[in-house]
């Protein structure tokens, strides 16, 4: 018995400095992918329910590996978060959803605001707003084409510090958004005291078929019409979803039922056969 727990504890530590070998090396090709630009934006189009009309897109990332093929952000961004990688990869999805988002407006495709994810670390770097700032005066994008995606987890440590920071990032004319709603930390009185433009109720309620899920859905948009904010549906996947928010008056939807998330051009091809249509 002796013996056998011997080697379980050999096993043990072969398997720990195996992981911490694997962690390594992770950190260093996605510090490399980084560099490489190896990292790929995907655009998901979002739509105004009152008018059938694209009025915004998201930015999500996915790291196209030589080896692994593309690689979806779950698979790195918790791990890039805690690397700290996440600051130089926030910074890059930042730039090029600015940069993108600029070049199809100088090709006289319509204005669309783009919405990017902002984790919670990446919002408490130092000098967040000073590099926001200093992306759009780079890119030449007007503010008001972006977008900042944010959870309600950036103001549980220091409430006041989020509400400053958003402020100022409001004041330079960017949109919040509130990702994820319902899922976090929700607490009504902070929600009234954020300055953020919209909404998005998370998937898990749109796609939930009992009769909770629609009361939670029809709760959020009666909560953001009272509160002034625009309401985004996420997850949208069936008719039957999009006529319920229709019918509930939601203000727009983003989901599989439009399109999936797709490249940039994939999604310029999408949007000019829409616009022609
Ligand atoms: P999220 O911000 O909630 O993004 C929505 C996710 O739902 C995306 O997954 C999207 O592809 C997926 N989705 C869209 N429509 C539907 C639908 O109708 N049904 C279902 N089931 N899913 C749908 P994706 O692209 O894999 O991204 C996953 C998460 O990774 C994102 O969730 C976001 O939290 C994070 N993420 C993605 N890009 C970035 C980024 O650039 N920075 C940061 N910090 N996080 C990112
Ligand atoms: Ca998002
Ligand atoms: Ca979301
Ligand atoms: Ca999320």
């Amino acid at each position: 018995a002796k013996e056998q727990g011997r080697n379980q504890m050999e096993a043990y530590q072969t398997s720990m400095s195996h992981k911490a070998h694997e962690r390594l090396k992770l950190e260093r090709n996605l510090r490399k992918a980084i560099e490489r630009e190896e990292l790929v934006l995907y655009y998901q189009p979002q739509i105004d329910l009152i008018n059938g009309r694209v009025c915004g897109i998201e930015a999500l990332v996915r790291w196209n590996s030589p080896e692994q093929g593309m690689i979806p952000p779950q698979q790195f961004i918790p791990f890039a978060e805690e690397c700290g990688l996440i600051v130089p990869l926030g910074n890059w999805v930042l730039r090029n959803a600015c940069l993108q988002s600029k070049r199809w407006q100088e090709e006289g495709l319509p204005a669309l605001q783009v919405a990017v994810n902002i984790s919670t670390l990446q919002f408490h770097q130092n000098h967040f707003a000073g590099s926001v700032q200093a992306i759009l005066e780079e890119t030449g994008l007007d503010p008001k084409y972006l977008c900042l995606e944010i959870t309600e987890s950036v103001a549980v440590q220091n409430q006041e510090q989020a509400i400053a920071l958003l402020e100022r990032l409001t004041t330079l004319g960017i949109s919040i958004a509130i990702d994820d709603f319902g899922t976090g930390y929700s607490s009504l009185s902070l929600l009234n005291k954020l300055p953020v433009h919209q909404i998005k109720i998370d998937k898990s309620f749109i796609g939930d078929k009992s009769p909770q899920g629609a009361q939670i859905a029809k709760s959020i948009i009666s909560l953001s019409r009272s509160l002034n904010m625009n309401v985004l549906a996420e997850g949208v996947e069936t008719q039957e979803q999009y006529n319920f928010l229709m019918e509930h008056q939601c203000d727009s939807i983003q989901g599989y039922l439009i399109s999936h998330p797709i490249s940039a051009s994939e999604f310029e091809i999408w949007l000019r056969a829409r616009i022609q249509s």
